[in-house]
């Protein structure tokens, strides 16, 4: 089994921030308050966080298995 997680910050995003109202992957309105992120991949913009888990894993998996080659065997802590 490999998990992978991302960095547990938040950061207010204004409208200018993130240049868009909707996610662009679904398309719907952001809420009030939602999580969001980009892809680590490509540039396709701001979204929900879980549609941004189903975009990478539906469109960077070689990459995202790659990621992981290359991590395994190494420290936690061992960043970079
Ligand atoms: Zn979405
Ligand atoms: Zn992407």
């Amino acid at each position: 089994m490999t998990l992978l997680w991302r960095d547990q910050w938040l950061k207010p995003l204004t409208d200018g921030d993130a240049g868009t109202d909707r996610c662009a992957l679904c398309g719907k309105k952001f809420g009030r308050i939602e999580f969001v992120t980009a892809c680590d991949f490509c540039g396709i913009g701001v979204m929900h966080d879980q549609c941004a888990n189903r975009h990478i894993l539906a469109k960077h998996r070689k990459e995202v298995d790659a990621k992981i080659a290359s991590h395994r065997d190494k420290p936690l802590h061992d960043f970079q």
